[in-house]
């Protein structure tokens, strides 16, 4: 179903939306950056072609959080569970590259052996708006290892700008049910049109890196290791700001009262005690084995474990590396097995 949203109504459909869902989106801070903050009627979302630096996985895998508490005193410790339950969430704005992301998520948190009852309840009660970009930012490369219009409609309503007014695309009957508000108009044969341009335009590619093709290439000697190892210096800024890094720790802390509070906090494979066993023998010594860790997992493993590429080609790892270690250079070295020029240049 497509429909037509005047820029002037956003501000109406969103009033609306409230009524039903706590309202999400980009908004940005009095520094410039940009995070998924609560928007409103009175606080609209930027909806524009600009990428948030911190992903969407805030939202449904927070940094940190409390998992439970239980007092250590307690004979036979009962468990307090310390989240939920979770709102009826509206993200709007996620570019497609954020969408894909959460299915890489999904395919992680809730659809193996084993459901994460924290990211099950806030994905269950989210609703997602994608915001079609209409062009891409200088560091993105989703449509080298996708589709954007193809993730974009994975969301329940897909918003395209085409100039004075949004095109709206739902996608699931919760978008239809978006799309029902007065706010919204018919679209026209040419409203369509003027899509279209922006989604073709969209789906050019300058280079791919066609995920089967880098899984296949993808080979532990590679000299490509060894140029980004010389680079690399560990920060874990690839990994922490990466919308599809799923890893965490869980630590405990005793907290007033005597009870203990259980947390999770954001990991990285990108840090040089993150394999470290208790008796001192760490499998991945080297930053060599560790940048190749990262890369062969979003290229190789996920694809065999979970059937999806790791990699949606947001751009965050290449534009926020201090050091410059861009992922599309390492990509064409693997593909194209031309030795390592671009990474070590
Ligand atoms: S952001 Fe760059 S320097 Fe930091 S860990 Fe990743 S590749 Fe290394
Ligand atoms: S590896 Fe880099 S480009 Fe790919 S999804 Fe993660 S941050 Fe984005």
């Amino acid at each position: 179903m497509d429909k037509l949203l005047p820029k002037t109504a956003l501000k109406d459909w969103l009033e609306w939306a409230s009524t039903r869902y706590h309202l999400l989106g980009p908004v940005e801070a009095e520094d410039g950056s940009r995070a998924f903050a609560a928007v409103s009627a009175d606080r609209l979302p930027a909806l524009d072609n600009r990428r948030q630096c911190a992903s969407p996985k805030e939202a449904v895998l927070p940094s940190c959080e409390t998992l439970f508490t239980f007092n250590p005193g307690d004979g036979e410790p009962t468990l307090v569970p310390a989240a939920g339950p979770f709102p009826p969430t509206l993200m709007v704005g996620m570019k497609p590259c954020d969408v894909r992301s959460l299915e890489v998520l999904d395919r992680v948190f809730l659809d193996g052996r084993f459901q994460d009852p924290y990211y099950a309840g806030r994905r269950r009660n989210l609703v997602t708006i994608a915001y079609v970009c209409e062009s891409k930012r200088w560091s993105c490369f989703c449509s080298s290892v996708g589709d954007p219009i193809e993730w974009s409609l994975a969301a329940d309503v897909a918003l395209t700008d085409v100039g004075e007014a949004y095109v709206a695309t739902a996608n699931t009957p919760a978008g239809e049910e978006l799309l029902s508000c007065s706010a919204f108009r018919e679209a026209s044969p040419g409203d369509l049109a003027a899509r279209d341009i922006v989604w073709n335009a969209l789906r050019e590619t300058a280079e791919p890196f066609d995920p089967e093709k880098v899984a296949a290439s993808v080979d532990w000697e590679e000299p490509v290791w060894d140029a980004i190892a010389e680079k690399c210096i560990g920060c874990g800024v690839c990994s922490f700001l990466c919308p599809t890094c799923t890893c965490f720790d869980i630590q405990d802390e005793t907290i007033a009262g005597g009870k203990v509070e259980r947390y999770r906090v954001r990991d990285t494979c990108q840090f040089c005690d993150f394999t470290k066993m208790g008796h001192g023998h760490n499998p991945r010594p080297s930053r060599r084995e560790r940048v190749r860790q990262r890369i062969a997992h979003k290229f190789r493993y996920i694809v065999h474990q979970c059937g999806i590429c790791g990699c949606v080609g947001c751009g965050r790892c290449v534009e926020l590396c201090p050091v410059n270690a861009d992922l599309r250079g390492v990509l064409s070295e693997i593909v194209s097995g031309n030795g390592c020029e671009s990474v070590s240049a």
